[in-house]
Parts: C-alpha cells; sequence; structure tokens
C-alpha cells in the first residue's frame, strides 16, 4: 500500500508517499481501507517535532473508510462496515489497522468523505461547547479562527445551544463563511495594529461593555492577551491550541486581576477516554450531519501525494473548513 511518512523532524517538505508493505490487523484491530483522512494541527506538530516522535513517523490521526478484514477477538463489527476515527496510526494512507476500540459507525445517509471530515474537528468543537464551558442562552461566546475546523463547526453547535457568538477571522471572505455558520457578529482581526488591545474594545463594545462569558482561543500565543482581556468578570478562557504558537508561561496574578477568571487547557483525548464518552460525541457529531442539522465544509481536497501541500495551507492560514487528504 502507499503512505505518507515523515522522513525525518521539518517544514512539509519531509512529508513523503512511500510503499510498503499491508499493515496486518492485530488482536483488537481492523484492518480499514482509506476512504478520506483528515489533516489536522497535530499532524503539522508531529511533523515539525514539537512533540517527540520516532521517524519516519506515518503521519495523519483521523479518517473514514470501509472494514476490510478483522484481527482477532473483534466483536461487533463486521467486513464492509463503514467506520470512522480520530486518533488512529498512520491515516495518511490506502489501509490502516485500527483499534477497534477508535471506530465508531458511520451513520446511515452520511457519506465517507463527509464522515472524514468530522471525528475530530466535530468532537473538538462539541466538547468545548458542551462540556468544558456549557454555552446556554444568553451567553456571548467570542471564537477565534471562525473560519476554519474547529471553527466552522463550533459556531454552529454553539449557536445552537443559545449562545450568541462572535468569531475572529482574516478576510471578508472568511467572515462571510463565518456569519454564514451562525456567528452574530465577526472581526477581522488582520486589520488591527495591537490585537491585544483592539480585538478587546470592540468585544466589549458589542457587550455593552460587560465583555463575553467564554472565549475559545485555538489560535494562541497572538491572542492569548486579548483573549484575557474580552472575559467578563469570572468568565473562562478555553485555550485549546496554538494555531499561531503555543503561549508562554502565565502568571496565575492575571487571572485575579483580570476579574477572577478561569483559563483551562483541554485536549480531545481527555473528553472521549471511555468508550460511552467517544460514542456520545461521535452519535451527536456524526448524527447531525447525516440530519442535515450540521454543515460540514470540506474547504480542500489534496491527493496523498500532495500531503505537503495540505499541510503548507494549512499552515498557511489558507484553509476553511475541512481538509482532506484522498488516496
Ligand atoms: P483551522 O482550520 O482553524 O486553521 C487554523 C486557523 O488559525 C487558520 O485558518 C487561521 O485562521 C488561524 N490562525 C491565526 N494565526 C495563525 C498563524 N500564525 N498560523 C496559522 N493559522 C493561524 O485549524 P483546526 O480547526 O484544525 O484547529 C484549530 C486549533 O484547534 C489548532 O490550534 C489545533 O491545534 C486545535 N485543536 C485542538 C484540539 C484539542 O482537543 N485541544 C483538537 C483539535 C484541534 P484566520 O486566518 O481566520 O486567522
Amino acid at each position: 500500500m502507499r503512505a505518507v511518512v515523515a522522513r525525518e523532524a521539518g517544514g512539509p517538505e519531509v512529508l513523503t508517499l512511500t510503499e510498503m508493505p499491508d499493515p496486518d490487523p492485530g488482536p483488537g484491530q481492523v484492518l480499514v481501507r482509506v476512504t478520506a483522512a483528515g489533516v489536522n494541527f497535530i499532524d503539522t506538530y508531529r511533523r515539525r517535532g514539537v512533540y517527540p516522535m520516532s521517524y519516519p513517523h506515518a503521519v495523519g490521526v483521523e479518517g473514514a473508510g470501509v472494514v476490510e478484514s478483522l484481527g482477532e477477538g473483534v466483536e461487533g463489527l463486521r467486513v464492509g462496515d463503514y467506520v470512522a476515527w480520530a486518533e488512529g496510526p498512520g491515516s495518511y494512507a490506502e489501509l490502516v489497522a485500527l483499534d477497534a476500540a477508535q471506530a465508531v459507525r458511520v451513520p446511515a445517509g452520511l457519506d465517507l468523505t463527509t464522515a472524514a471530515a468530522l471525528p475530530l474537528q466535530g468532537m473538538t468543537a462539541h466538547y468545548l461547547v458542551s462540556s468544558t464551558f456549557e454555552v446556554a442562552p444568553g451567553h456571548d461566546v467570542l471564537l477565534h479562527a471562525g473560519a476554519g475546523g474547529v471553527g466552522l463547526l463550533a459556531t454552529q453547535l454553539a449557536a445552537a445551544r443559545g449562545g450568541r457568538v462572535i468569531t475572529t477571522v482574516s478576510s471578508p471572505e472568511k467572515g462571510a463563511l463565518s456569519l454564514a455558520a451562525g456567528a452574530a457578529h465577526t472581526i477581522d482581526y488582520a486589520e488591527f495594529s495591537d490585537v491585544s488591545t483592539d480585538l478587546p474594545r470592540v468585544v466589549r463594545e458589542l457587550t455593552d461593555g460587560a465583555g463575553v462569558h467564554v472565549v475559545y482561543d485555538g489560535v494562541g500565543r497572538t491572542t492569548f492577551d486579548a483573549s484575557l482581556a474580552s472575559l467578563r468578570r469570572r468568565g473562562m478562557l478555553v485555550l485549546f491550541g496554538g494555531s499561531s504558537g503555543q503561549v508562554p508561561p502565565v502568571d496565575p496574578q492575571r487571572l485575579n486581576r483580570g476579574g477572577s477568571l478561569y483559563l483551562t487547557r483541554p485536549t480531545l483525548g481527555h473528553y472521549i477516554a471511555t468508550r460511552a464518552e467517544l460514542e456520545w460525541r461521535a452519535s451527536e457529531v456524526l448524527g447531525a450531519a447525516a440530519s442535515g442539522n450540521l454543515d460540514v465544509r470540506v474547504g480542500a481536497t489534496f491527493p496523498l501525494a500532495d500531503a505537503g501541500a495540505a499541510h503548507e495551507a494549512l499552515e498557511g492560514r489558507r484553509t476553511t473548513g475541512k481538509v482532506l487528504l484522498v488516496p
């Protein structure tokens, strides 16, 4: 089969399409023929060596496809089943040997390409708005990168829960997408000379001076100060990523001075740690897409051989919604 590996830690150019033996499903695993693999920021962090990995590293954690064979002891799945996953090894490939415990069934009516676009960013959007900070009617929400993969999905989910969602975006085109997803206001933060002061000023204008109940910040380094300064008293900053870079260490006194604020740094793995929680989030997100209640935008699709170009586009802020690779 063909699969993409990172030869060593580095830029997008280290991604190489290689021939390798078909994987054998071990005990408790299923062999899946991949229809599409999701491209995620975690893939770029691992490629770059932000997290320690051994190289060559088989890239990709997310996808959807058809079960081709079963390893020993697998129950509840059959050959021919449609499955999707958010935490699978080496998903930029034609075939993946996946722990059955990580596979979720794709509901009837949802095509496998759309299913591949949802597990990681969709379940992230789900836990952010329904578990980390439970958005409810009356809540003002600030969400950065509103036209991104997590951004478009989290906007829809937060608005459906009754929140008033304010997003940041870096272009008018991204603003239009964010509004179509249900944002009440978008703010083009690329226009500001100083995001850390200009953004909170606009957020306060939009909230009668009070600030927002919650900020979902996946941009990190360049937005963190603005996020803290945009919160109302006892508001919560949910820092869930660093697409612009990681946030340096924080003095807890800043939470005191900001108004007894809360800061959390959550990760999807801790919100799908049990099979029950994984199935709950997956069925809500995939089910909403299958029934037409969640719009899934696939902004770009690349062949496996162009995985490097897909990473360049994601890291270069040139993508909207989901980026997929197809074998
Ligand atoms: P996106 O599709 O949102 O892409 C990232 C966006 O970040 C860009 O499109 C861009 O939007 C914005 N951005 C701002 N500054 C920069 C910069 N300097 N370089 C690159 N992008 C920048 O990505 P995802 O939806 O896949 O992920 C969003 C964030 O969520 C990432 O940080 C990711 O690591 C994190 N994440 C965290 C999870 C968790 O459980 N903690 C799980 C999944 C994702 P714009 O041009 O509008 O500014």
